[in-house]
This record gives structure tokens, C-alpha cells and sequence, in this order.
């Protein structure tokens, strides 16, 4: 065997079972096709739990350059509808703006100390599964063989298609985006919010969508200086070749009726200038065949609105690869590989649901208006805005039941940082009950607020939990032995 775990593709979902793998004391190898990143420009930050996952890694420091732990936001958006946050006690809505490149960069550099080896200008081309492993093979270099592979090539995916997993869905072709990094005069900027101040029209608040019944703004002052300007329309054909500013401009006065005075983008780039018709939404029937394993873009594809991809992709990873790593040490218990898929199929059911959803309520028409203006009373609820929240921070994932079982594990300091399985006992009494897997489940104390015992899972959720002084020794005794063999 040449490797434990061959992984296609170096992109975020890549680097990130590989780190993963590789803190858990397993030998993954990536092949990216590219010798070098390409340097595209896609998500602008991360919003949801990934976020606090981040944190809970050590890595969230490294993302932002600053000390201070992520705190919610105070207001987000869902089909350009502003959502008040501030309001939700126990806000679950965090974010962190920060170009994909460098999430990137800090997954590479994070896997690289780990001892990861990234082989670049390896592109795969096929596979062949054999009882206890897998032969990849790659172009223009040697096939190696390893005991899985994880598909996490995008969404084209080859691992996908040779595994002969169907990936159904939608196709849109009725909108076009325009998106462009843009000077605007400092007449044009609306000094109370930010936003932009169109002559006639109105204030387009920044970093929210702005609906109208022809098209979807938005409006984006990046606290670096950079300014992007994106307008979706509706029905309306793509301008000339190549897509330039007076494209941008034209889609701007159809939707909105007023020229916008946009120039070119000054200071340091890269910056873009893209336009992109239609978008696919659609979801792999399967995440497992044998071996082989999806993860991210490979998985699933879906409209960006609302930034939803890395938040579900990089917590498809993190949970795979502490199964993965189980599966080659040989301590898996019967059934862990499968959950992989029964946990994280239905988080990407849920996002390609929103998204249609959103994409949806962001569409052209009087009817869609209506909608709106019944949707938009709706959120008026405090528990229709919870619902949102907890739906873009994609806390309403619970693997398992129970009060206390089956969510997202609070902040537990540094204990999280190496990805091992934890017990946290503060009631003194549980070591002796997890003494047959000491090997595997470490035995901590730290405060929990309305817990006494907490078992979390190496994905940094909770798998058992009680709030006894004399918690339950069976049923702990039984989540460890349904989790960790
Ligand atoms: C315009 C745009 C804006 C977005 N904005 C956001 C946002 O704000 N927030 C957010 O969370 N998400 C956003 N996303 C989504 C996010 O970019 C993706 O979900 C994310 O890049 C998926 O990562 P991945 O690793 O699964 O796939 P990719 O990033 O596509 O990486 C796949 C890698 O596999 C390599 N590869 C492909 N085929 C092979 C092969 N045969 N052999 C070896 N290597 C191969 C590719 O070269 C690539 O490096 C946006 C996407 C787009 C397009």
C-alpha cells in the first residue's frame, strides 16, 4: 500500500480531509491536477458553523490574523431579505470575510506542517477498486494504490462520474450575474449606511442583496478598499465579448433604470471582472461506493447565494476523515463508514433546498413581489428568524438525538485542537467507564454550561451528553462503543 487514504483534488474540501487524516495519525496523499492555484476568485468568506469549526481547530486566528475568538453576527441576509441577528438570543449566524485563496493557503500551509504530501500536476484518471483497496491511476506518473479514495475534485468530478455516481438536479438558465471590482465617485456613496445613493432611485444598502422585480443587486466596500459590484438579471441575454464595465453598466440601468458612473478598479489586484450565465443545482445519489468516497463540490453543487459551499463542504470533510482514519486503524466500529453518508447527504439536501429557495424569492415578477411581501411578514416571528438563522449556519444538523446529544460542541478551549475523541468529565466518576478505550477517547474536564459530561466526537459533535452528577453509565458506555469500536 503506498498510501491510507488518495485524495483528488487540492482545493479547500481536499487540503482539509487531509489535514484531518493526518492529525489523526494516518498517511493521506493529495493529486491536484494544477501545478500551481489558479487564483479564481469564488467565496469572499464563510458563514455558519464551519466557522466556529475554524475556532475550534486553532486554525480561526490564522484566518484573520487577529487573537479575538468569532463572535455572531449582528445581521445577515436570505433572498435579500436583511435579517436582524442582533434580535435571536443565542445567536448561531457566524461569519468571516475572507478571500477563498487565502482559506486556501492557510488549509495548504495547515496540512504541509502536518506532513501531508501534495503531489501537484497529478491529475486522475481513473481508479479500480479492489477488496481491500483502491489503484489510481494518474496521469503522466506511476498508479498508486491506497486503502481509500476521496473524491473531492469539484464539481465536474472524474471520481464521481468513474465511480458511476448519478448527480441529479436543476439547471437554471434564466439569469445571468455580472460581477466586477469598481470605482464608484464618492457622490454616489450614501454616507450613513455605506451603501450606494442612486439619483432618483434610492439607497442599495452594502454587502445585502437587493431584489427588484428585473434583476438582484449587490453592493460590496471590502474594508481593504476594494469595491465589487454584482448584478444578476433576469431573461436579459448576455451582453458582447468580452464581458466589460459597459455590460456591468447596461444590466445595472435595466434593472434599477438609472446609468451608473462605474469605473475601473485602482490599487493592488487581483480583481475581477466575470460574467456567468445559469447555475446547476444538483446532489450525488450516493456519497460511498466501496471505497470511494465524495466530499464537497463533488457532492453537491448549488446557486452561491448566501455563501452556503464551504460551510457544508468543509464539515463533509472533517467528518469523513475521522471515519476514514477509524476505518485504517482498524478500531471502526461495524456501520461508522455508512454514516458518513446518512449525516452529511441530508445537510446537502438542505442547502440545495435554500438555495433553490432563495434563488426562488430573489426572481423576477409581481407574483414573486407578493411572495415576498408574505414571506417578508413571516420573519417578522421570532421563531421564523430562528429557523433562517439556523438554517444558514446549518445548526439544525443534529446527527443523533437527545437534549444534549447530537449538535455542535461548545467552545472548549485548546482541547479541541488535535481532533481527538474527548470525554469531558467534571463529574470525576467516568474514567473507569471509558478505560477500555483509553487508546482512542481522551478524559478531560472543562466547563460546560448545563452539561456535567460531554463525549464529542474527533468532528466536534456531541455524541453523548448528560447534565447528572451520577450521569448514565450505559448509555455512555453504549456511545462509545457505537462511536469509537
Ligand atoms: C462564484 C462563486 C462564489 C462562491 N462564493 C462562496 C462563498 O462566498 N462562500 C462559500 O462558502 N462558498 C462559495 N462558493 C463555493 C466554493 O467556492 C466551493 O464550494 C468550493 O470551492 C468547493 O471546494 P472543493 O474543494 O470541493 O472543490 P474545488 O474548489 O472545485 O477544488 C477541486 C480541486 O480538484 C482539482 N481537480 C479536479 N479534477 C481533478 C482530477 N481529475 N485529478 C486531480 N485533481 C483534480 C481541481 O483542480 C481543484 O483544485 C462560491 C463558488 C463560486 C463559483
Amino acid at each position: 500500500m503506498d498510501f491510507d487514504v488518495a485524495i483528488a483534488g487540492g482545493g479547500p474540501n481536499g487540503l482539509m480531509v487531509a489535514s484531518e487524516l493526518a492529525l489523526a495519525g494516518v498517511r493521506p496523499v493529495v493529486l491536484e491536477k494544477l501545478t500551481e492555484p489558479t487564483g479564481e476568485q469564488r467565496a469572499n468568506g464563510m458563514v455558519g458553523q464551519v466557522v466556529q469549526l475554524f475556532q475550534r481547530r486553532g486554525l480561526y486566528g490564522r484566518l484573520t490574523g487577529e487573537d479575538s475568538p468569532p463572535v455572531p453576527v449582528p445581521q445577515y441576509m436570505f433572498a435579500a431579505f436583511p435579517l436582524p441577528l442582533r434580535e435571536l438570543a443565542g445567536n448561531p449566524v457566524y461569519t468571516v470575510l475572507v478571500p477563498q485563496r487565502k482559506i486556501e493557503a492557510v488549509l495548504a500551509a495547515r496540512a504541509v506542517e502536518l506532513g501531508v504530501e501534495i503531489r501537484r500536476g497529478h491529475a486522475v484518471t481513473g481508479f479500480t477498486q479492489k477488496d481491500d483497496s483502491v489503484v489510481v491511476s494518474i496521469d503522466g506518473s506511476a498508479d498508486i494504490e491506497a486503502r481509500y479514495l476521496v473524491g473531492a475534485d469539484g464539481g465536474k468530478s472524474l471520481v464521481r462520474k468513474a465511480a458511476g455516481i448519478g448527480f441529479p438536479g436543476f439547471t437554471n438558465d434564466r439569469t445571468v450575474s455580472r460581477t466586477a471590482h469598481v470605482t464608484v465617485p464618492s457622490s454616489w456613496r450614501d454616507p450613513a449606511t455605506g451603501g450606494l445613493a442612486v439619483p432618483g432611485y434610492g439607497v442599495i444598502p452594502p454587502f445585502l442583496h437587493h431584489r427588484h422585480e428585473r434583476g438582484l443587486i449587490a453592493f460590496a466596500p471590502f474594508p481593504d478598499g476594494r469595491t465589487l459590484l454584482s448584478v444578476n438579471t433576469f431573461d436579459l441575454p448576455e451582453g458582447a465579448e468580452p464581458f466589460d464595465l459597459a455590460d456591468l453598466r447596461a444590466a445595472f440601468a435595466h434593472v434599477v433604470g438609472v446609468e451608473i458612473p462605474i469605473g475601473p478598479p485602482t490599487g493592488d489586484g487581483p480583481h475581477l471582472l466575470r460574467r456567468l450565465s445559469g447555475g446547476q443545482t444538483r446532489l450525488a445519489e450516493h456519497y460511498r461506493a466501496g471505497r470511494v468516497f465524495l466530499v464537497g463540490d463533488a457532492a453537491h453543487v448549488h446557486s452561491a447565494i448566501g455563501g452556503p459551499g464551504l460551510n457544508l463542504g468543509l464539515q463533509d470533510s472533517v467528518n469523513l476523515a475521522w471515519k476514514l482514519a477509524a476505518a485504517v486503524q482498524g478500531w471502526a466500529p461495524a456501520g461508522l463508514l455508512d454514516t458518513y453518508e446518512a449525516e452529511r447527504r441530508p445537510a446537502g439536501e438542505r442547502v440545495t433546498m435554500q438555495t433553490q429557495a432563495q434563488q426562488l424569492l430573489v426572481g423576477p415578477g409581481p407574483q414573486v413581489t407578493a411572495m415576498r411581501t408574505l414571506f417578508g411578514e413571516l420573519l417578522q416571528e421570532p421563531a421564523v428568524l430562528r429557523r433562517i438563522a439556523e438554517l444558514i449556519a446549518g445548526s439544525d444538523i443534529r446527527y443523533g438525538t437527545g437534549p444534549l446529544a447530537g449538535g455542535f460542541v461548545p467552545d472548549l478551549g485548546d482541547l479541541t485542537h488535535s481532533g481527538r475523541p474527548l470525554l469531558v468529565d467534571n463529574t470525576g466518576s467516568l474514567a473507569p467507564v471509558a478505560a477500555p478505550w483509553r487508546d482512542r477517547v481522551e478524559v478531560v474536564t472543562a466547563p460546560v454550561p448545563g452539561a456535567t459530561a460531554l463525549l464529542v466526537r474527533p468532528d466536534c459533535y456531541v455524541a453523548w451528553g448528560s447534565s447528572s452528577d451520577t450521569p448514565d453509565r450505559d448509555s455512555l458506555r453504549a456511545a462509545l462503543a457505537r462511536w469509537f469500536g
